[in-house]
């Protein structure tokens, strides 16, 4: 038995199975390749959902994480430390807003932007109590906890976890128009990732993210983007958001990347007046905010910001795309996403994603499916041409 099918049989006896992992054992990595038990190398194109964009163990990044380690770990909120404003200030300012507040995971941070919406609601807007609603768009993915899950179109997501929180409205994604037509006096916010990526790289028209941002201001409801997967860099602006003229939200959630691959950082960003809402005990989280999440995360902007992470994401993405489109396959029916956020959707008789992604893994390149037919291509930012060359040769000798 080889070392990998060994450490997946003792896994699994004592692991949930809520994921159906590829059946490889990753032991090592360093920049976009890893390494698995048995001494295979791998090249990264799912940088754990683009939460890698930095690459695995950036140096900086990594540095960091062990010199806070060996002063300051956690202190709870209950304390100031001394690198969390540091942090806030610099993550502040790349996004152009006044403040922020830091949580962990990516699912904390949109709960966190719920509360945010619906406070608003009712201390600023004047919704009635309990009556503030959230729009939000079919094929989502905003996270796993039990009101996210609630108001997912995707049956896998929610069945089986109700009874659901009310106060979510589902909308087309992509229609401004159904947007318009779904909002009431008491809509608190319209919540939206600016690119669909879970739900297997689903881009809007053009002119969607500056349409919703008019119809949002128009109409006293606050526009919240979720920029967890989409945001620093991964599709070759440092927010996805950018690539429309006057489409910056009220609110804008980060997650994955900003913990630079080491570490769960997440964080709701935003105006003073609206994050100003919040007072004492009315939120909260024991490690967000905390020394180490701090100087990870300001090491993890920081690399993003001096090796212009997503100047090389838009040039490498277009690379990457152009290279794709050479592959002359009946298998594929469609290649979308911008910068290095790139969907390859194959067609139903040519078989699933994941039957090209455990070729792929044969061939050492880790890829993923997204929903049956979408193989994701995310590699990490920091990759170069000569990788994607390879990555490409792979797939089309996968698809011959
Ligand atoms: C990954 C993701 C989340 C959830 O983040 P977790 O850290 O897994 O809780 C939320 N929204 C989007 C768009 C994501 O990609």
């Amino acid at each position: 038995m080889t070392r990998t099918a060994e450490i997946i049989r003792d896994t699994e006896a004592v692991t949930a199975r809520n994921y159906a992992p590829l059946p490889v054992v990753i032991a090592r990595a360093e920049g976009v390749w890893a390494w698995d038990v048995d001494g295979r190398r791998y090249l990264d194109c799912v940088s754990a959902y683009s939460s890698l964009n930095q690459g695995h163990r950036h140096p900086r990044i990594v540095a960091a994480l062990i010199e806070q380690a060996e002063r300051l770990t956690l202190t709870s909120r209950a304390f100031h430390n001394d690198r969390m404003g540091a942090f806030l200030r610099r993550l502040c300012g790349l996004c152009e807003m006044d403040m922020a507040l830091p949580m962990n995971t990516g699912a904390e941070a949109v709960e966190t932007a719920i509360k945010l919406a619906r406070l608003w609601g009712y201390r600023s807007k004047g919704i009635p109590d309990n009556a503030a609603g959230i729009v939000a768009c079919k094929n989502n993915f905003h996270g796993r906890t039990t009101t996210l899950v609630g108001f997912s179109s995707e049956p896998q997501y929610r069945d089986g976890f109700g009874p659901h929180t009310p106060g979510f409205t589902l909308v087309d994604f992509g229609d401004a128009a159904a947007l318009a037509a779904a909002i009431t006096p008491n809509t608190a916010a319209f919540l939206v990732e600016p690119i669909q990526a879970e739900a297997g790289i689903l881009m809007p028209p053009a002119g969607y993210l500056a349409e919703v941002r008019r119809i949002c201001s128009a109409n006293d409801v606050l526009l919240v983007f979720d920029e967890i997967q989409t945001g620093l860099g991964r599709t070759g602006k440092v927010f996805a958001y950018e690539h429309e003229a006057e489409a910056k939200p009220d609110i804008l959630i980060l997650g994955k990347a900003l913990g630079g691959g080491v570490y769960p950082v997440s964080a709701v960003v935003s105006s003073a007046e609206l994050l100003g809402l919040f007072r004492p005990g009315e939120h909260g989280s024991t490690f967000g905010g905390n020394p180490l999440a701090a100087a990870v995360g300001e090491t993890a902007l920081a690399v993003i910001e001096d090796e212009a992470l997503a100047e090389r994401a838009a040039e490498l993405g277009a690379y990457l795309r152009n290279a794709l489109e050479t592959i002359r396959s009946p298998a594929i029916r469609e290649i979308r996403g911008r910068g290095l956020l790139l969907g390859v959707e194959f067609e139903k008789a040519a078989g699933t994603a994941r039957d090209y992604c455990s070729l792929l893994a044969e061939r050492g390149v880790l890829t993923k499916d997204t929903h049956a037919q979408v193989m994701r291509l995310t590699p990490p930012l920091i990759i170069g041409k000569p990788e994607l060359d390879w990555l490409v040769e792979q797939l089309a000798a996968v698809l011959e």
